[in-house]
């Protein structure tokens, strides 16, 4: 897994499969999903299908005696229950709902179900490039972005056992929350994204700490290496005194954010730029990563 920048996951993965790697790719940010637009894979579905990992109440107004009690007695603790004087009836706020059952148990009339609703959406798609890329994306609201990543990653390794690809590299989701931690579970190995500024540092300590508590092995990228000399000396000297993998750097390139705005990963933008140069280096020493883990 990538944490830290979609645009280097997609140019890795290109290097990698240009170097022979039978590979697919999984984008696990699934509350900002945006690697299938880099792949150029967005309108190439080759299968599609809704997950419900939430729960949420519905309204049955049949049922309803309308006396109130739900409000007066404060039946949700989320605040997602208020009052519709016109109609005389409750109205549910779907997205403050978070499916605890409360007014269901405590209405005596039965008027409050609460039941799975789709929560995000995971799709098959195939790249531009020649690889599958699994994507996900959750429903506004769902607050369940944790479980859509288990259920995202689990597919993308049905579809690679039944292809026979050894190799998934995935996009992941910011900050140190349950999708990250979804997305970190059971990998083979994890690269971190370090820009060289102490803020960047600082979030990577938290990723890092994360990581540590799975023991998965996982190695850094220094991300726009020249812009601040005393911030890429803080952070490559945080990776030597830890004994960290440093698998590379990558200076700033001018052409990157063109390539972005043109929808290309860099590598295939500028294929000898110097940005593709440093992130082919890269990609060789994740490639002896891998070769090493499967040889083990
Ligand atoms: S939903 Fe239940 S508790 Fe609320 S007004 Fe209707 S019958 Fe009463
Ligand atoms: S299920 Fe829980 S959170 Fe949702 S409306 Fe009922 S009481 Fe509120």
């Amino acid at each position: 897994v990538v944490l830290g920048k979609t645009s280097i996951t997609a140019a890795i993965a290109c290097a990698l499969k240009e170097m022979g790697i039978n590979l697919m790719a999984a984008d696990c940010d699934v509350d900002a999903p945006n690697l299938e637009i880099l792949f150029k894979a967005k309108d190439t579905i080759i299968n599609s299908f809704t997950v419900q990992t939430t729960m949420k109440a519905r309204f049955v107004e049949s049922k309803c005696i309308h006396h109130r009690k739900c409000i007066d007695e404060n039946y949700c603790n989320f605040g997602a229950l208020s009052w519709d004087e016109e109609k005389n009836i409750p109205i549910i706020d779907s997205i403050a709902c978070e499916g605890c059952n409360a007014c269901q148990w405590l209405c005596s009339y039965n008027a409050f179900v609460v039941e799975p609703v789709d929560s995000g959406k995971i799709s098959n798609l195939k790249s531009e490039y020649g690889f599958d890329v699994i994507s996900g994306e959750t429903v506004l609201g769902a607050q369940t972005s944790g479980k859509l990543v288990s259920e995202l990653k689990q597919y993308a390794n049905d579809i690679a056992e039944e292809k026979n690809i050894p190799f998934i590299i995935i996009d992941g989701p910011p900050g140190i929350g349950c999708p990250v931690i979804a997305t970190v579970t059971d990998l083979n190995y994890v690269i971190v994204v370090i820009e060289p500024t102490s803020a960047s540092l600082h979030d990577a300590k938290r990723v890092i700490s994360l990581i540590n508590n799975f023991k998965i092995p996982f190695g850094i990228i220094i991300n726009k290496a020249d812009i601040w000399k005393d911030g890429y000396d803080l952070v490559v000297n945080y990776i030597k005194n830890n004994g960290i993998d440093y698998l590379g750097e990558i200076k700033f390139d001018p052409q990157w954010p063109i390539s972005i705005a043109n929808g290309l990963p860099i590598i295939k933008f500028e294929p000898d730029g110097p940005a593709s140069t440093e992130l082919k280096k890269i990609a060789i020493k994740i490639k002896e990563i891998y070769e090493k883990t499967i040889s083990e």
